[in-house]
């Protein structure tokens, strides 16, 4: 893998010199550089283009046409420096020439050029000649002084994601400075899986990718790149499994007449697919090692209740259930639920087990409001029963006794380190429960979840009805406030979602508070409800109170109300400022509404700055694309593969959000996810605490433990 370039690197440099000591780096360079996060040569070779220009046709003068990407070697014969015609623009200008002909050049703004180059020097020019007054000329060709190792010229030329006052040609020469020192980087991956990978080693895979000669090279790296990321994030997880198995749980004994009695205690028939799912987790919570599943159902498709029936079992047998949720309202919504259908079972001569609530603003029990103080003590005790809280229940002076049961709902809301503190240090660890209506494309499902057991909720309750979708047009605003007025009228509820809490003039976009008025005047006989993050737990609460109970019937909220929130009694869901959210989004806020045997609809809205400047900017067609198949698409799964095209895969997934945070691994790289779990199994398998490979052991420790 011959890479044309010098083959040593400055004498006084090595892989751990820190940007501020190479020598003779001006101070603001430094500063752009450690903006990027760039603190040390290491870190500058392993700072890969994200992009390549293709430079690397070499053509003489004479064969040069319009438009078409090439470098010439060419003889500088003039060069002068002027002001344009109107005298605004600087220019650099000259004529430059090989055997077989010249050609003008001309740079804009780059005076001091007609200083630094001069006639007679033989350069390297890389760009698209183009005609201009009819004549071929370059216009802002790169260039470099010609040598047997062009760096920014003649060449498929590595291009960098950059910050202010740092330049293209800056870092390219930075890079190409450093590159021998590529052979010292320590390689995460055994030589074995390489080997048997056919993969590059990280030296080759730096070289490859900075400066690489051919097509080939790029792909190499980058699938070499992916190839790390999927392996080590594989390793970790499979690790944790392995691990996990070897641990103590709670055996929690089926008791099939008290899960009848309770499936038939219910208002509705379970789906096959909840009893399918149920099943799944019950048989999981009487082995004596600690479940990890994930609980995965499209929004609406009753997760909730599967979680229930799992905690009642495992309250039966008398231990603790923490169920944690990611907002006050859910929280609250879930105590509700548990408490309407009696998760709770009666059994005499045991203890009295029940149902309690925790989160910041409140503590309570089945009975009514309990103190802190009281509920703490329970939990310290070992009182069986089923928790339900937020992050409260995650504090440090919270120690369950008994705990045997994590539920974790809306998973992907919660941190990693929020998730390991509820695992406890105890002698057993509690089985792990995580809902999810994150819809993972399945062809991706084991790039993410590699180390969870799966069950899905594939379909949805009998009788829910696909929700009509919209695209309103302002014009016809007043109409579909008319049409919410009669699905009240028939005893249904509206909610509205703006993306604001409060006006904000400039963005033009819509908030709760300023909507809320207008509604108010629209209906002046309805009963209008406000939702926001700022207000007091006690307020939300009162406020979701009456929506439930159907004394508000119209909801207007913010976006906290995206996940979970359900009031099967609401029929339509407005959306303002629809251009504002995201595909996954906008699908949780239609999930609110058609939970019920009801038709439903869902109305959106676009800012009226956005259809302007989309009008403006020819974008309305792909804002209108988005919606209409947002609109035709009920499915979660579809629309997040959906969402996969339009955003890109780095835009849902290459970001700390989306829980694990893949910078080289993409879709197109899924044939890699199978070969990189056998080489992590093999591994692991050979040693499973990684103790004759530091390097990946060290690597996966910071990663601590996903408990997706
Ligand atoms: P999600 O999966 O989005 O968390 P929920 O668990 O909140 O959904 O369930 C949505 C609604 O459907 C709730 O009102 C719940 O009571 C109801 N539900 C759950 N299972 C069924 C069923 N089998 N038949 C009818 N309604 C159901
Ligand atoms: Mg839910």
């Amino acid at each position: 893998m011959g890479v044309r370039l010098p083959s040593r690197a400055p004498l006084s440099m090595s892989i751990d010199t820190q940007i501020d000591q190479i020598t003779k780096l001006p101070k603001p360079l430094i500063a752009a550089l450690k903006k990027l996060g760039l603190l040390s040569v290491r870190d500058l070779l392993l700072y890969f283009p994200y992009r390549y220009l293709d430079f690397s046709r070499v053509k003489q003068i004479k064969n040069l046409k319009p438009g078409e990407n090439v470098s010439v070697r060419s003889t500088i014969k003039s060069i002068i420096s002027r002001f344009s015609f109107r005298g605004r623009i600087s220019l650099a200008e000259g004529i430059v020439s090989d055997e077989t002909g010249s050609i003008k050049v001309i740079w804009f703004n780059q005076p001091y050029l007609a200083k630094s180059l001069s006639p007679g020097e033989e350069i390297f020019l890389s760009g698209a000649p183009e005609i201009y007054n009819g004549i071929l000329q370059f216009a802002n060709p790169i260039y470099e002084k010609a040598s047997d190792f062009p760096v920014h010229t003649s060449r498929l030329l590595p291009v960098y994601h950059l910050t202010a006052k740092l330049y293209p040609k800056t870092l390219r020469s930075l890079v190409a400075k450093a590159l021998p020192l590529a052979d010292n980087l320590t390689d995460n991956l055994p030589q074995m899986v390489l080997k048997s990978q056919n993969l590059p080693t990280l030296s080759q895979t730096v070289k490859l990718a900075h400066f690489p000669e051919k097509y080939d090279d790029i792909i190499l790296s980058k699938k070499r790149l992916a190839f790390e990321e999927i392996f080590i994030n594989h390793l970790s997880a499979q690790q944790y499994k392995m691990l996990l198995a070897q641990k103590q749980s709670f055996s929690i004994k089926f008791d099939q007449p008290l899960i009848k009695n309770f499936v038939d205690s219910l208002p509705f028939k379970l789906t096959g697919q909840q009893k399918k799912c149920a099943w799944e987790i019950l048989q999981d919570l009487k082995k004596p090692m600690p479940m990890n599943r994930l609980l995965e159902g499209d929004v609406g498709a009753g997760k909730t209740l599967v979680a229930l029936i799992a905690a009642l079992q495992t309250i039966r047998d008398g231990f603790q259930v923490a169920f944690l949720a990611p907002t006050e309202i859910l929280a609250q919504q879930h105590f509700q639920t548990a408490l309407k259908f009696q998760v709770s079972p009666k059994i005499s001569g045991r203890l009295k087990m029940g149902i309690w609530l925790l989160t910041n603003n409140y503590s309570k029990s089945a009975g009514g409001n309990t103190s802190k103080v009281q509920l703490r003590q329970l939990i310290t005790d070992g009182a069986p029963g089923l928790y339900i809280g937020t992050h409260a229940l995650l504090e440090n002076k919270i120690k369950f006794k008994n705990l045997a049961l994590v539920i974790i709902d809306e998973q992907h809301r919660f941190g990693v380190e929020q998730r390991a503190s509820l695992m406890g240090s105890g002698k057993k660890t509690p089985h792990l429960l995580s809902l999810s209506a994150t819809p993972i494309p399945r062809s991706l499902q084991l790039a993410f979840y590699g180390e969870l057991d799966i069950s899905q909720i594939k379909t949805k309750p009998l009788g829910r009805k696909p929700i009509i979708t919209r695209i309103v047009d302002e014009q016809n605003r007043a109409e579909a406030y008319e049409f919410i007025k009669k699905q009240i009228d028939d005893g249904r509820q509206a909610f509205v979602i703006t993306p604001l809490i409060e006006e904000s003039d400039k963005l033009g976009v819509k908030s709760a508070k300023s909507e809320i008025e207008k509604l108010k005047k629209i209906f002046p006989e309805l009963k209008t409800g406000l939702l926001h993050g700022k207000m007091r737990g006690q307020e939300k609460e009162n406020v979701m109170k009456q929506f439930l109970e159907n004394k508000i019937q119209i909801l207007v909220s913010t976006s906290i109300v995206e996940v979970g929130v359900d009031v099967p009694n609401a029929s339509v869901m407005i959306i303002e400022g629809a251009e504002r959210f995201g595909l996954a989004q906008l699908h949780q806020f239609r999930g609110r509404v058609g939970r019920a045997e009801h038709q439903s609809y869902c109305f959106l809205f676009l800012s009226r700055l956005f259809v302007e400047r989309a009008e403006k900017g020819g974008k309305r067609d792909d804002a209108a694309q988005r919606f209409s198949l947002f609109s035709q698409t009920q499915n979660g799964f579809e629309l997040a593969e959906l969402d996969l095209k339009l955003r890109g895969f780095g835009e849902i997934y290459g970001s700390a959000q989306s829980g694990i945070n893949y910078k080289y691994f993409d879709p197109s790289y899924t044939s890699l996810i199978a070969p990189a779990r056998e080489e992590a199994r093999k591994l692991l398998l050979d040693d499973i605490n990684l103790d004759k490979y530091p390097l990946l052991k060290a690597k996966i420790a910071d990663k601590i433990i996903h408990f997706e």
